[in-house]
C-alpha cells in the first residue's frame, strides 16, 4: 500500500512542499493528495492590488500540477482528527473524511476581526481573495472626495494605504497607526517612508489606537473621531481555527508548535508550514507570518518527510531574514535591509529600483510556487516498505 500524505492547503507553503515532495519520492511508494478550497493559487503578496482594480494572473492549479503525480482535491477542510488520522473534508458533492499516514497542515491565516468592537461589521480587508474582491468592489463605488481609513500602520496597512491612494488620487486616505509611521525601520527606510506618504496625500495619524469601527468613522483610545467612508482593517493576521479544535499541541493564538524539522511536537504524523506554523527563528525569536519566512519552513517540511521515509539525511534550512520588501504603491518602494532576526540595519533600497526589486520578489515566490523544485535532484528515492507503514514506522525514525 503507498504511503498516503495529505497537504492541507495549497498556498506559497503548501504547494511547494507537495510539488518538492512528488519530485523525490517515487509514484509506486506515495499518494499525494493536495486540498485546497479555491482552484487557483492565489498570490496573496497582491491584495491590495486586486482591491485596486488591478487585475493578477490566473494561476490554475490544474496546469501547475499536471504530470506531477500530485492528486488535487478541491475540498474545504472543515476538521482534523489526529488521533484517527483523518480529515474531515466538504465539496460539492458532500461531506468526506479522508485518511491519511503524514500529514502536513498549511491552510495559512486571515484577517484578524477579533477585540475591537465593529470591526467584523463595518471594516474591509485584504488578507484573502474574497475580502480583496468585496474592498474593490467597494472602491469603485466610492465617490470623489470620500475617506478611506487603514487601520494598521505595519506592512500590509503600508502597501494598502499606498496602493489606495496611488490608484485614487481622488479619495481622501488615511492611515492609523497603533506607533510612530515605520517606527522599525531605519532612519533612511523611516525617512523615505515619509517623502512617499507626504506625497500621495496620505493623512497619517501616529500613536492612534483604534477602539471601534462604525459604519462611517473609527473611534481612537482618546475618544477621537476618524471620518471613514471605508475602514480597512490591516492589524495583523489570524490562523484558521481548525488546529485549535484538534488535539494537537498549538500556541495561544492556534499555530501550530513545531520542531525544527516542522514536525508537529504532540503528533509526529503531523507536519505544519507557514502562518500556520509556530516557528522558532533566528535570536529564539518567533517567525512571523510571511513568504519571507514561510517558504523556507516548506522547503524543510518537505526535506524532513523525504528524508525520514527514505532513510536520508534530515535537512537543515537556514530560516532567517534577508529584506523587507514594501510596495508603496506601483512606482515606489521601500527595500529595508535586516539582520537575520529581522531588525532593520542602516541600509535601505527606495524608488523605482525598489519596487521593481519588489516586484521581481512577487514575481519570484509565484515562479517558486509553480517549479518547487528548482535546483533539486531529480532522482526520485525509494520509501522503504517499513519506514511507509502508517504512523509507527515514521516515529520510530525520529
Ligand atoms: C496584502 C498582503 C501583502 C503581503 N505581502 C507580503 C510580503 O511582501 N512579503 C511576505 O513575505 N509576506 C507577505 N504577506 C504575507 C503572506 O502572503 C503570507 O504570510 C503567506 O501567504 C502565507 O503562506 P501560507 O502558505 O502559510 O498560507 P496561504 O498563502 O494563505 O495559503 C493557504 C491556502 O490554504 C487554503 N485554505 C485555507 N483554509 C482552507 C480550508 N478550510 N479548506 C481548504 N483550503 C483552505 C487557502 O485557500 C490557501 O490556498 C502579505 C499578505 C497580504 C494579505
Amino acid at each position: 500500500m503507498r504511503h498516503r500524505i495529505i497537504v492541507l492547503g495549497a498556498g506559497y507553503t503548501g504547494a511547494i512542499v507537495a510539488g518538492r515532495l512528488a519530485k523525490r519520492l517515487r509514484r509506486e511508494d506515495v499518494a499525494i493528495t493536495l486540498v485546497n478550497a479555491e482552484p487557483d493559487f492565489v498570490e496573496r503578496v497582491r491584495m491590495h492590488q486586486l482591491a485596486t482594480g488591478q487585475d493578477l494572473s490566473p494561476r490554475p492549479f490544474s496546469e501547475m500540477f499536471a504530470g506531477t503525480g500530485v492528486e488535487l482535491r478541491l475540498a474545504k477542510v472543515t476538521g482534523v482528527d489526529v488521533d484517527g488520522k483523518t480529515v474531515a473534508v466538504v465539496d460539492a458533492k458532500g461531506a468526506e473524511e479522508l485518511p491519511y499516514d503524514t500529514l502536513v497542515y498549511a491552510l495559512g491565516s486571515g484577517w484578524n476581526a477579533e477585540g475591537v468592537p465593529g470591526v467584523a461589521e463595518h471594516a474591509y480587508e485584504i488578507a484573502g481573495r474574497p475580502g480583496a474582491l468585496r474592498l474593490r468592489e467597494r472602491l469603485a463605488r466610492l465617490d470623489a472626495g470620500q475617506t478611506v481609513v487603514v487601520v494598521g500602520g505595519g506592512l500590509t496597512g503600508l502597501e494598502a494605504a499606498t496602493e489606495i491612494a496611488e490608484a485614487r488620487p481622488d479619495l481622501d486616505v488615511a492611515l492609523a497607526a497603533g506607533g510612530g509611521l515605520g517606527d522599525w525601520l531605519s532612519p533612511k527606510g523611516r525617512e523615505h517612508l515619509r517623502k512617499v506618504v507626504g506625497k500621495l496625500g496620505i493623512t497619517v495619524h501616529e500613536h492612534a489606537a483604534v477602539t471601534g469601527v462604525e459604519a462611517d468613522s473609527v473611534v481612537t483610545a482618546d475618544g477621537t473621531s476618524i471620518p471613514a467612508a471605508v475602514t480597512v482593517w490591516t492589524t495583523g493576521f489570524a490562523v484558521h481555527p481548525i488546529a485549535k479544535a484538534s488535539a494537537l499541541e498549538v500556541t495561544g493564538t492556534g499555530q501550530i508548535v513545531v520542531d525544527e524539522t516542522m514536525r508537529s511536537v504532540s503528533h509526529p504524523d503531523v507536519y505544519a508550514v507557514g502562518d500556520a506554523a509556530m516557528v522558532m527563528g533566528p535570536g529564539d525569536k518567533p517567525l512571523r507570518m510571511s513568504c519571507a519566512s514561510g517558504i523556507p519552513t516548506a522547503w524543510q517540511a518537505a526535506g524532513a518527510i523525504a528524508a525520514r521515509l527514505t532513510g536520508g539525511k534530515l535537512p537543515n534550512t537556514p530560516l532567517r531574514y534577508f529584506n523587507q520588501c514594501i510596495s508603496l504603491g506601483r512606482k515606489e518602494g521601500l527595500i529595508q535591509y535586516v539582520t537575520a532576526d529581522d531588525r532593520a540595519v542602516g541600509a535601505v533600497l527606495t524608488g523605482r529600483p525598489a519596487a521593481v526589486y519588489k516586484e521581481v520578489v512577487c514575481k519570484g515566490a509565484a515562479w517558486g510556487v509553480a517549479n518547487p523544485t528548482f535546483g533539486l535532484p531529480t532522482r526520485r528515492r525509494r520509501v522503504t516498505r517499513e519506514r511507509a507503514a502508517a504512523g509507527s514506522a515514521v516515529k520510530s525514525l525520529a
